[in-house]
């Protein structure tokens, strides 16, 4: 380790934000340029722990205290082969990732963590500015083919892997462009989207080949996929949105998050929305208090909403992790996200009982607070008597989270579906032989980083089952 007492001469420090008031003009990234020193000062804080217990709190077990020695020492050509050598894709979760690591680092207990995500997206940049992510195809190819149905992070870092691997990829992806929840879900804001392109172009020029507007079990033939290829990775992701079915859903100006968030990215993007949703000029009700609804809140503002308001069943949770709660766990405290930071109220403990409108349009939405009580030892809601009232709302935005992939898709290959209907499967590996899994369509909805994990652990089954052992590497265990 470069410097062993840089925690105690250096405090926490991260890029700023721009204003608020200025980033709602626009759906570009928020965070302002960081000098280098500065960074390289955050990767001096690693303590270097005998026990890195970030390694297990981060699920791709990325090798953190070395590439944070990396850093310090500005070799980022060895800090970026450190950070891949886990992790295909960490452009992406330096950007959008609720970084667990940094909940597991040990210097978390008393002080405020080392930034590694931030040091993460650092890193990512700097390897692509100084050329050091670059196509290199396989030296080999094994004659085998895989297809990949589903382009998000999951499917991608499959590709990536059985590409690497020396099998020829086929993607699947039934948008008009590649990403899944990278592209269409997550809002430029968060991140901008020739992110991905640029790696996609690497991907592209490694050899692994993407089909656009290919929707398997509508105009591409399972059977024909079977039959064309020797293994099948099924990444479609929880797409089936749950819903709200009390009276008035039905009326107009009430939609799913994801309908009003992947319709922004496609305008930024530059295509032409046929049946736009617009927050302009609206009082705005977010029903769910995850990241979705995070993104919905950024989104509104931007698109000029008159009053946003986000609502969520359960408690506020505290702000500050209690003395009972142990480390390394990640703390259950108040999560807000830099949409929080450009306006609007957030409500807890409150349950939505009717959408209201006037000739099929939406005005209002009743609400009524509730309070958590203890049955059998249970947490139960009570409604609180009186409390029932009427909230102009003219766009009420469902994300309440997802239920489960399309079940057709599963049935079309004799895949099995667990009770709540994710793929059922051993680890990666279905009830069909040559049919495998991963991501959000495996675990249910998730994060992004999970599903890079999961690409990788399922590429590395497919792998095994094409060539009897498997040169990708395996996650290590944790601690
Ligand atoms: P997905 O990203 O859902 O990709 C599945 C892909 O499969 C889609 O492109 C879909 O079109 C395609 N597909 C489905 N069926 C077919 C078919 N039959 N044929 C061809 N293609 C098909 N996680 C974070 O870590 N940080 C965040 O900030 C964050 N923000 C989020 C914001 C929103 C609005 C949402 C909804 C989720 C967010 N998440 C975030 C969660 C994260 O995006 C997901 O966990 C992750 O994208 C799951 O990856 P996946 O590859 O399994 O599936």
């Amino acid at each position: 380790m470069g410097q062993l007492d840089g925690f105690l001469k250096y405090d926490r420090e991260l890029p700023d934000s721009r204003p608020p008031e200025n980033r709602v003009g626009d759906f570009k990234e928020i965070y302002q340029p960081f000098p280098e020193e500065k960074t390289k000062k955050q990767a001096a804080r690693c303590m270097d722990c005998g026990i890195p217990f970030c390694h297990s709190g981060c699920p791709l077990g990325n090798i953190i205290p070395e590439f944070n020695d990396a850093v310090y020492q500005e070799d980022w050509e060895e800090a970026a082969s450190i950070l891949h050598s886990t992790n295909n894709f960490p452009e992406f979760t330096g950007r959008i990732c609720p970084a667990p690591c940094e909940a597991s680092c040990v210097l978390g207990i008393n002080k405020p963590p080392v930034a590694i995500e931030h040091i993460e997206k650092t890193i990512a940049e700097k390897a692509f500015e100084l050329g050091y992510i670059k196509p290199k195809p396989p030296k080999n190819r094994t004659g085998k083919k895989v297809a990949v149905i589903g382009s998000g992070p999951a499917g991608l870092a499959a590709a990536d892997q059985l590409n690497k691997a020396g099998h020829w990829v086929t993607v699947f992806e039934r948008e008009n462009r590649i990403g899944g929840l990278l592209r269409y879900g997550i809002p430029d804001f968060k991140l901008e989207k020739p992110i991905i392109d640029r790696r996609l172009d690497i991907m592209n020029e490694e050899g692994v080949i993407f089909k656009m507007n290919a929707e398997v079990g509508k105009n591409i033939n399972p059977e024909g996929l079977k039959n064309d290829f020797d293994s099948i990775v099924i990444c479609t992701g929880s797409t089936k949105a749950r819903d709200l079915n009390i009276p008035g859903r039905d009326l107009e100006g009430v939609h799913f998050a994801m309908d009003f968030l992947s319709r922004q990215n496609k305008e930024v993007a530059g295509d032409n929305i046929q049946d736009p949703i617009s927050a302009k000029d609206k009082n705005v009700v977010v029903i769910g208090g995850g990241d979705t609804g995070s993104d919905c809140i950024g989104t509104s503002h931007r698109q000029g909403a008159k009053s946003v308001l986000q609502l969520e069943l359960m408690p506020k949770p505290p702000k500050e992790r209690g003395e009972k709660d142990p480390w390394p766990l990640w703390p259950m405290t108040l999560r807000t996200s830099s949409s929080h930071e450009e306006g609007g109220e957030r409500k807890w403990s409150i349950l939505t009982k009717t959408f209201q409108g006037e000739e099929g349009k939406l005005t209002h939405i009743e609400l009524v607070d509730i309070e958590w009580v203890e049955k059998d030892g249970r947490k139960e809601m009570k409604e609180i008597e009186g409390s029932s009232r009427l909230v102009p709302c003219e766009l009420a935005l469902l994300a309440i989270g997802f239920v489960s992939p399309e079940q057709s898709l599963l049935k079309s290959f004799g895949v099995n579906a667990t009770k709540t209907g994710l793929v059922k499967a051993d680890k990666y590996k279905t009830n069909q032989e040559e049919i495998f899994t991963a991501g959000d369509a495996r675990r249910g909805q998730s994060l992004v980083v999970w599903a890079i994990m999961e690409g990788r652990e399922a590429a590395r089954s497919v792998d095994k089952f094409l060539t009897n052992k498997s040169i990708l590497p395996a996650k290590k265990k944790s601690v």
